[in-house]
């Protein structure tokens, strides 16, 4: 086979972020694809996510002690951050208020993260607890 075939790997790209749909970031996107699609290079899908998010396809997602995450989900949402496993997830969009002082900078935009602990967290930690009740006891 000496024809160059185009790959969709636009496509490929966009269905396993999709199907992730964990936010992940590129490199962990890229080990994804990779298991699937070998021939799919580290540099293509930084490269193809670049242009996907000028393109509006893909947004960045930038969290709080954590590498650029992308998210195939570009309405507008918010985002929680797990505290123990770092599992982010999307939930709905909430306004928030302006302030009245803005210490003489012009707004341009604001960051909302919210933190907690996830269901599987949640479920471990009361694990945890009922272990150790029944040591104690
Ligand atoms: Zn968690
Ligand atoms: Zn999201």
């Amino acid at each position: 086979m000496t024809a160059k075939r185009r790959t969709p790997q636009k496509g490929i790209i966009l269905d396993t972020l999709c199907r992730m749909g964990s936010h992940p970031t590129a490199g962990e996107l890229y080990e994804e694809i990779h298991r699937s699609h070998p021939s799919i290079s580290r540099s293509t899908v930084y490269r193809v996510l670049g242009q996907m998010e000028e393109d509006g396809l893909v947004m960045r997602v930038c969290l709080m002690g954590s590498d650029d995450r992308f998210d195939g989900n570009v309405r507008q949402h918010n985002h929680i951050r797990c505290r123990r496993c770092g599992a982010v997830a999307d939930i709905p969009w909430v306004e928030v208020a302006s302030p009245c002082e803005t210490a003489g900078y012009l707004i341009t935009g604001y960051t909302v993260e919210y933190t907690g602990i996830c269901p599987a967290c949640q479920a471990e930690e009361e694990q945890d607890r009922r272990a150790q009740k029944a040591v104690v006891s």
